[in-house]
């Protein structure tokens, strides 16, 4: 076919471009200030464009070799312009790239580029012609004027988006020395677009990192403005990279004022391809507790900015900010497909094993920049110790806990396994809120006379990942204050302290006497192994919730019925000695001392006493008793 070249020509829209119209608007994108990111990506692939051909025909950049893309403003008159110095449209090439749908002039070059063509060379490809279309959801007009590298001619394309297009020739004057104009003639509620402030952080937080610099024009006869140098940072290579551009970008992709705590970038090759770059703050975001528990990585598709709201990372990793820039998924579909990308699942899986392989490396090479990192971000990492069962292994060797032998320190638990005494089978830990409290708790007694390091958990999701029964190279996890202890079998220091543990007739007595006394306030009352100072402690039952599990369940109201609990009588004690001892004369005051017992385990688990009224009398009765003496 021939045409006229220079004639002026109305055309209908191919195919279903109104339909495609309505669906940009009504579905594709829920955010209409896209449409700045479209256009400039464009803007930025036509000059990618010319990069490419000017490979092979310098003379096309003649007097103007570097890429730019400027925006301007024009208030008064209602518009946006979008200009840059690529590669230009000829008459055909508009017809043809914007008159159809979903036959993207890209993906014709990609074709022209062919089997030689690497992935360098087509990286910056997009995959779906439609990202132009979205001008119209805030344009009641578009004119696109174009002049072709090494053209002598330009062209206007012109169209209300409404069914069909102009094009004719433009008077090269009044175009472009090369490349394309886009001029946005704004619909009125669209018109806040123009202000500079927003048009600068649309620019910016959308397109801030594509391979072109970006200039500003504010209003007409305004002096430009660089906004955009036009580096992507990620792509540079590692060793190029200052420590002090890093904390730079840092800093405005995280929106922290700090040091980044450990910096990940990478290029991921082979079925996919990804950059990434993501920090992990130096100290605590301030969203890091939001109930959403949203991540914040951001995602590019080849350096154009996607959307911050795929899901990039788990949850227990939502502390780590930077992006990802994808060569592969398509950049022009919506976030809500983009979500359900086979692609993505890849990349997050990739990214997720990346960022713990890291922090693992960190942990062992860098033990210090570790734990102030666990310090900030353990208790969210931990959350992953019930949420992601496939990785529980690896999150158990990262995570850090303090114990009665760590001091201020932090221990991992393969140093608590090389250090596990003979005869000790599982991993102890008591779990409470408060780690001074716990270390004053009976319950440790017996583990500290035999030098078992316990491990003191106090954050709240502890008592979570605990009660999914982990195992840690096949030692279990064992809570102190739940079920046996199970300490018979490992010796005392203290050799000459060794525990009579065979129970005397008397002893076993005592023991049924405070059972029957107590009644349903306790499920049982047994001779303790693990109290070596204190009288009495209370413990769970074997099978159930840990005691401080119960109490949190409580708080939030969601324990339907508590355990009751064990009380453990220390069978070498003084006191309980002395008690077992006494006569059938003395039936009231054993009575009493029953109650007072289970009373004091109480309050050193930092409860209150079972019934204060009766507490005060009972307590009443044994001072006048021993005032009498
Ligand atoms: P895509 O960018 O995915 O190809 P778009 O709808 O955004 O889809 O653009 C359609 C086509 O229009 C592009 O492929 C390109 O051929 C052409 N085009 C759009 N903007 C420009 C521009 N500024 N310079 C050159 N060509 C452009
Ligand atoms: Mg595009």
């Amino acid at each position: 076919m021939t045409t006229d070249t220079k004639a002026k020509e109305t055309r209908a829209f191919e195919a279903d471009v109104s339909r495609l119209l309505h669906m940009m608007v009504h579905s594709v994108y829920s955010d209409k200030d896209v449409f700045l990111r479209e256009l400039i990506s464009n803007a930025a692939d036509a000059c990618e464009k010319l990069r490419f051909e000017a490979v092979s025909r310098p003379e096309l950049l003649a007097d103007d070799p570097k890429p730019r893309i400027t925006v301007s403003a024009d208030p008064d008159n209602k518009e946006i312009t979008v200009e840059d110095n690529g590669i230009g449209m000829s008459r055909d090439d508009m017809a043809e790239a914007l008159g159809t749908i979903a036959r993207s002039g890209t993906r014709a070059f990609v074709e022209r580029v062919g089997v030689g063509g690497t992935t360098e060379d087509t990286q910056f490809i997009g995959q779906f012609g439609v990202g132009f279309y979205s001008a119209f959801m805030v344009a009641e007009r578009v004119d696109v004027i174009s002049r072709l590298a090494g053209s002598e001619e330009a062209w206007r394309w012109s169209s209300d988006g409404k069914g069909s297009y102009e094009i004719a020739p433009a008077p090269l004057e009044a175009a472009p020395r090369r490349g394309t104009r886009v001029v946005l003639h704004l619909m009125d509620d669209a018109v806040p677009c123009t202000g500079s402030y927003r048009l600068e952080q649309l620019a910016k937080s959308q397109s801030g990192h594509v391979p072109v610099p970006i200039t500003l024009v504010e209003k007409p006869g305004a002096e430009a403005r660089d906004i955009a140098d036009g580096t992507a940072l990620w792509v540079r290579p590692k060793s190029e990279i200052k420590p002090e551009e890093y904390t730079d970008f840092y800093r405005s992709v995280a929106g922290q004022y700090d040091e980044p705590a450990a910096t990940i970038h990478f290029r991921a090759e082979g079925r996919q391809e990804y950059s990434v770059l993501a920090f992990v703050p130096g100290s605590r975001p301030f969203d890091l507790f939001d109930q959403d528990r949203k991540g914040r990585m951001k995602l590019y598709v080849r350096r154009v900015f996607i959307t911050d709201d795929a899901d990039l990372l788990p949850r227990y990793l939502r502390f780590v900010r930077g992006l990802v820039d994808s060569a592969d998924l398509p950049l022009n579909v919506s976030r809500e497909m983009i979500q359900e990308s086979p692609l993505l699942a890849s990349i997050r899986k990739g990214l997720t094993n990346r960022v713990l392989g890291d922090l693992a490396k960190l942990a062992e090479n860098e033990a210090e920049a570790f734990a102030k990192i666990w310090e900030n971000f353990g208790v969210v990492l931990k959350e992953g110790l019930y949420e992601d069962y496939e990785r529980r292994e690896q999150l158990l060797q990262l995570a850090r806990f303090h114990s009665t032998t760590s001091g201020e320190g932090w221990r991992g638990l393969a140093g608590y396994v090389a250090a596990m005494k003979e005869g000790q089978k599982a991993i102890f830990f008591m779990a409470g809120d408060d780690r001074a409290r716990l270390e004053a708790s009976p319950q440790l007694e017996g583990f500290r006379a035999r030098g078992i390091e316990v491990l003191l958990l106090t954050d709240p999701v502890d008592s979570f990942w605990v009660t999914m029964a982990p195992h840690f190279e096949d030692k279990p996890f064992k809570s102190i204050t739940q079920g046996a202890a199970e300490l018979a079998d490992i010796p005392l220091l203290d050799v000459a302290k060794k525990p009579d543990t065979a129970a005397t007739p008397e002893i076993d007595g005592f023991l049924a006497f405070v059972k029957s006394t107590l009644g349903d306030a306790v499920s049982d009352v047994k001779a303790s192994d693990r109290l070596t100072e204190s009288a009495v402690c209370l413990v769970a039952p074997e099978h159930g919730h840990d005691r401080q599990f119960e109490r949190l369940l409580n708080a939030a109201g969601r324990l339907d019925k508590a355990a009751k609990p064990i009380l453990e009588i220390n069978p070498r004690h003084e006191r309980v000695l002395a008690l077992a001892s006494l006569g059938d004369d003395e039936q009231a005051f054993k009575d009493d001392a029953a109650h007072l017992l289970y009373d004091e385990a109480r309050v050193l688990d930092g409860d209150k006493p079972a019934d204060a009224r009766a507490f005060s009398q009972r307590l009443a009765r044994l001072i006048a008793r021993g005032l009498a003496k």
